[in-house]
């Protein structure tokens, strides 16, 4: 069966792994699987041009703004001067054209002239920290296997004395599942705008999260949004569930993150070294690469071979998911998470959570946003 034919494809953003170094030595990082340590690892502006010509190239609608992505290892590496380049550039090449930056950073980096260089050029800040500091110093320790906390604390300081607002990615693990009222408040009391609660997934599967750990977390935290935070800070995921529920009760169109939206492979990643590949969390895998930014134009993408390949690998589901209660708002999942390399099944690995969170929200709905449209019949 056909999920999506990828016949409206577009590119939503193009994540430009711009470092592959990092500073940290987080023991789940993506990063560490098949990375050399020797290569100098900082894309070439010439590179960096190339993208930013493509995508510009690649879009037809001239209103619609061109995200890019500030990604690594550690973006920030990189210096203020190589990104006061890139801005450089993209006034130059899009004339006209809005774009978006975001920097993913751990902030252990961020200085003051950082800071206000953010704040100056309004680049959309991503931080992930993993908590408090006993539970971020867990998994994320620098070289020496030393704490990381208190250095992207000293970065978040530094963005908020320059204006900045920020959101957050913190990793759901074993070791955490059980703190999310203790993470939503630290959140909180920190000033985060969205906190992205990610499960933990481990390409050696060593720290991979359990999926009973995952459904715990996930239906604690949005009990406990409910109840405390509505309406201020966000979390993504959740947030997700519930506007889609909203939605295919309205029959609307629907725009959420990736996991729930019916299409792997908006949001380009691009290597240091100019590799492609349709999502960043797809780069450790190398039979997923799509092309190289010297040869591949980005809106050649969708007639590479391997491109193909891909959408074959994201229709290609497991039964199970047909006749799924919750595949409309789940969408099948994430297909980095399905891919046969971690299951045999061709199931998203946390598909057991995601179905108990997902009909965790739709139950709780109508208790916390009475709505007129059956929510059920979804
Ligand atoms: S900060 Fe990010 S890129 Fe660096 S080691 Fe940790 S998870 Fe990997
Ligand atoms: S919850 Fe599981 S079975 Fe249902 S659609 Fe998602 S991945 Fe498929
Ligand atoms: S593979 Fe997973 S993370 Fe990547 S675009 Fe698909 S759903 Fe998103």
């Amino acid at each position: 069966m056909i999920i999506n034919d990828y016949s409206s494809w577009c590119i939503n953003s193009v994540v430009v792994k711009v470092v592959a170094h990092c500073n940290l030595r987080c023991d789940y990082c993506y990063r560490n699987i098949n990375s050399d340590e020797h290569r100098p690892n900082i894309m070439p502006l010439e590179m960096f041009e190339k993208i930013i010509s493509d995508y510009i190239e690649s879009t037809d609608n001239p209103q619609k703004p061109l995200v890019v992505v500030w990604h690594g290892g550690e973006p920030l590496i990189a210096g203020v001067d190589y990104f006061q380049n890139v801005l450089e550039m993209q006034r130059r090449l899009g004339k006209n054209r809005k774009f978006i930056n975001v920097v993913q950073t751990n902030a252990t980096l961020v200085n003051k002239v950082w800071a206000k260089f953010i704040k100056e050029n309004n680049i959309v800040v991503g931080v992930s920290i993993d908590g408090p500091k006993k539970f971020n110093d867990i998994h994320r320790k620098n070289r020496v296997g030393n704490s990381t906390f208190e250095m992207s604390e000293r970065g978040l300081e530094n963005l908020k004395e320059a204006g900045n607002s920020f959101s957050v990615i913190c990793v759901v693990s074993n070791e955490n599942y059980d703190k999310a009222k203790l993470f939503l408040d630290f959140f909180a009391s920190i000033g985060v705008l969205t906190v992205s609660f990610i499960p933990c997934f481990d390409y050696n599967l060593k720290h991979t999260l359990d999926n009973k750990k995952y459904e715990i977390f996930m239906k604690t935290a949005f009990d406990y949004w409910m109840s405390k935070y509505k309406g201020s800070i966000k979390i993504r995921f959740l947030e997700d569930i519930m506007r889609k529920i909203v939605c295919l009760a309205k029959n609307q169109k629907c725009y959420t993150g990736c996991e729930l939206s019916d299409m792997c492979g908006r949001n380009i990643a691009v290597l240091d070294n100019g590799d492609i590949y349709a999502c960043a969390c797809l780069t450790p895998v190398k039979h997923m690469k799509l092309g190289n930014v010297k040869t591949l134009s980005l809106k050649e993408i969708p007639k590479t071979t391997s491109f193909k390949k891909m959408v074959e690998q994201y229709n290609d589901i497991n039964k199970k998911c047909l006749t799924c209660d919750v595949k409309s708002i789940c969408s099948t999942g994430c297909l980095n998470r399905r891919l046969s390399c971690y299951s045999s099944e061709k199931i998203d690995y946390f598909c057991e959570a995601r179905r108990k969170i997902i009909n965790h929200v739709k139950n709780s709905l109508p208790k916390y946003f009475p709505i007129k449209e059956p929510v059920n019949k979804v």
